[in-house]
């Protein structure tokens, strides 16, 4: 089987959550196979081997889960964006609208060197406001969007046509 449909299959619908008509794509059981993780992350680091990574960014807080083990597997530094409030030091900081409401998410100001090349990474991109948010802070700090990876692309929503004015090379796993 390939790896799209190991993760497919690997994943979980949960309809109605965590509001009625949304159907929320469950990646806790990815967590449970480290054969399927240990495929994924490869090619993750495949999916970059062309271009110059200098960091990659996790979004709070499923997108830490493979930055993590990316960024060692690549030898960058991890860079956390988090909620509102969470990160102890000086921060950029940006407010993005939701389908109800608005979010605002943060990164410490000295996380970034200016000029360098970074990989965001979430485990789904859905609307893309949040990816979009997260680029946002990447400029902010100076630096440069070099690409995006998503685990899974809810492509009916749309969200990788928000992401391409930032960078052309959007990497998504498995596409529903
Ligand atoms: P968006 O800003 O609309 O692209 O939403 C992205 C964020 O919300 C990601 O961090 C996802 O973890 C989460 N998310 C949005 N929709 C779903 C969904 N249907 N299933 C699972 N996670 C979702």
């Amino acid at each position: 089987m390939n790896l799209e449909d190991r993760i497919k299959q690997a994943m979980v619908d949960v309809y109605d959550f965590p509001s009625p008509g949304i159907v929320f794509k469950d990646i806790t059981p990815l967590f449970q196979d480290p054969a399927l993780l240990n495929d994924l992350v490869e090619a993750m680091a495949e999916a970059c081997k062309n271009e110059r990574i200098d960091a990659i960014v996790g979004l709070e807080s499923r997108g830490f889960l493979l930055a993590v083990p990316l960024s060692m597997k690549m030898n960058v530094p991890f860079i956390m964006i988090r909620k509102e409030g969470k990160l102890p030091r000086e921060c950029h900081s940006i407010s993005y609208d939701l389908e109800y409401g608005s979010s605002t998410i943060e990164m410490h100001k000295d996380a970034l060197k200016p000029g360098s090349r970074v990989l965001i990474h979430d485990d789904v991109l859905a609307t893309g406001g949040t990816a979009e948010a997260a680029a946002k802070l990447v400029l902010q700090a100076g630096a440069e969007v070099a690409m995006f990876q998503f685990i899974v692309e809810l492509s009916f929503l749309k969200g990788m046509e928000r992401m391409l004015p930032y960078s052309p090379c959007v990497t998504t796993f498995a596409r529903f």
